[in-house]
């Protein structure tokens, strides 16, 4: 069992429509903890029925949470708020447990998680619309913006927190309701947020959790629903180029946050300690496992080996363990499978020639962890370059130009995120311009708030979560033309 002061808050059923389910107690799907491999408990697999049963109440609660006051929703979604932070240590236990960031690590999650309810309360009370200045005198024409409706996320283990309240803030404070279906690694953190939602007073029907053993079942019969007016996906291409396809006999809207392959360009004139240290953070935070991770690092040649010492040495400070232990900064991978993923990823790296300059060799505390890793002598035609590596792997390539380094940059299919570190104040406009991604970091290694957009170009998705545009997502304009003045 795990230590939680509140140990109401660890529930193992699905939470659709206001009420804890016990779906299909036949079939059980076990969350385990991936640093210790041990189970911390099964939940019961929820399916196509209880799907439909939170589409027709979220369709019932709808009607109802629409018609309700922007500062009504604001105060649930506040009182929701200081309900989280009140609870902290013990959701950062479960998320820690089911997902294996440490807990320090997990204890920011939540607050970064947080943070999207209070931004999206206050958001709520500013969703306007226009009065546009008419053609004709007899006219008066004006915008409104109104709930999409009933809404479906479906969401990654990486930030089983975050990456929940990142949309279901914004779809509550526009009006709408909303079914999420967290990843089955890590459903453990979702329901302790469906259990302080229905604290903090939300409707019944307004915020279902559903999970089961087979997610390819629930995603189908999401998107199939007439209802269902909205998708919001975070996880990878792979999948999201699929729901996208799935939403289109009912023309959905949709949202996709998808996979990156973040460059973090290092020019000769930066400051390479603070180089490190973004790239530290980049790289390294979540064992790897964000979309916005530096995965390719480009090192202009003059200070490559510079540059790659201090990253070894400031690299060789981690200290792998289970995150549940003090003084652990870098938990393990998901689980095992990910962990044989990331190292068939350097061995392509090395049998192609790179040379290993930390790690590279599976852990021995467990088959889940996976030591962090520096490879140098890159080249383009090796999978660490190509593709996502989603673990604790800084993979060095070098440049001679400008040119070079931002055609180097843009060869992706991906575009979220990039990092930029230079002092020249040119360079930092002409390079962010001409970058295919969403989002740069410059001279800085950490880019995500609340208050910013956050979401990609090219194959990494489209919308935007967060800011003052994420709200755009989830409601609709209309257009009002008033005759007969
Ligand atoms: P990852 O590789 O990070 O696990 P996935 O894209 O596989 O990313 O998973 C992200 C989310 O998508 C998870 O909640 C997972 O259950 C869900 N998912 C995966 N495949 C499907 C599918 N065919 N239909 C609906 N949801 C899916």
């Amino acid at each position: 069992m795990l230590p939680l002061k509140d140990p109401k808050l660890l529930k193992q059923q699905v939470f659709v429509n206001g009420q804890w389910h016990h779906a299909n107690v036949k079939d059980m799907l076990t969350v385990n903890n991936p640093a210790t491999n041990s189970k911390i408990c099964d939940i019961a697999s929820a399916g196509i029925n209880e799907t439909q049963q939170a589409i027709n109440g979220a369709e019932q609660a709808l009607q109802l949470w629409r018609n309700t006051t922007a500062s009504y929703r604001a105060n649930i979604l506040k009182h929701w708020h200081d309900l989280i932070l009140e609870n902290i240590e013990d959701l950062a236990v479960i998320l820690s447990a089911e997902q294996g960031k440490p807990l320090e690590e997990a204890q920011s999650e939540i607050r970064y998680g947080a943070s999207y309810l209070e931004w999206f309360a206050e958001e709520a009370k500013r969703i306007y619309g226009d009065v546009i200045p008419s053609k004709q005198a007899s006219q008066r024409l004006l915008t409104i913006k109104q709930p999409i409706g009933v809404v479906a996320a479906i969401t990654p283990w990486n930030f089983p927190n975050a990456m929940i309240t990142r949309k279901v803030a914004p779809a509550l404070a526009a009006g709408c309701t909303i079914i999420v279906k967290p990843a089955e690694t890590t459903p453990l953190s979702a329901f302790a947020l469906a259990e302080l939602a229905q604290r903090a007073g939300l409707p019944s029907g307004v915020f279902s959790v559903i999970i089961g053993l087979d997610p390819i079942a629930i995603g189908k019969t999401l998107t199939d629903s007439p209802i269902v007016t909205k998708l919001s996906f975070t996880g990878s291409t792979k999948v999201g180029k699929l729901l996208i396809k799935q939403c289109a006999d009912t023309v959905k809207k949709v949202s996709m946050e998808l996979g990156g392959n973040a460059p973090f360009i290092v020019f000769d004139d930066a400051d390479l300690d603070a180089a490190v240290q973004g790239a530290m953070a980049s790289k390294f935070r979540n064992a790897g496992q964000t979309c916005v991770c530096a995965n390719r690092f480009l090192v202009h040649k003059h200070v490559y080996q510079e540059f790659t010492d201090k990253l070894v040495a400031a690299a060789k400070k981690l200290t792998l363990g289970n995150g549940a232990k003090s003084g652990v900064t870098l938990g393990p991978l998901i689980n095992e499978a990910a962990a044989q993923n990331v190292h068939t990823l350097v061995s392509d790296a090395i049998a192609k020639g790179a040379k290993v300059q930390l790690g590279a060799k599976p852990s021995n505390l467990g088959a889940s962890f996976y030591p962090p890793t520096i490879l140098t002598d890159i080249s383009t035609n090796m999978r660490v370059f190509n593709e996502e590596i989603f673990g604790p792997v800084a993979p060095i390539i070098a440049f001679e130009s400008e040119q070079q380094a931002l055609q180097l940059a843009n060869t992706t299919q991906a575009g979220l995120a990039a990092y930029l570190y230079t002092q020249n104040y040119a360079r930092i406009w002409r390079f962010s311009e001409n970058l295919e991604c969403g989002i740069v970091g410059i001279n800085e290694g950490i880019i995500s708030s609340e208050v910013a957009p956050f979401g990609g170009v090219k194959q990494s998705g489209n919308g935007r979560e967060g800011s003052k545009y994420g709200i755009d997502d989830y409601t609709e304009i209309k257009y009002l033309c008033m005759g007969g003045i």
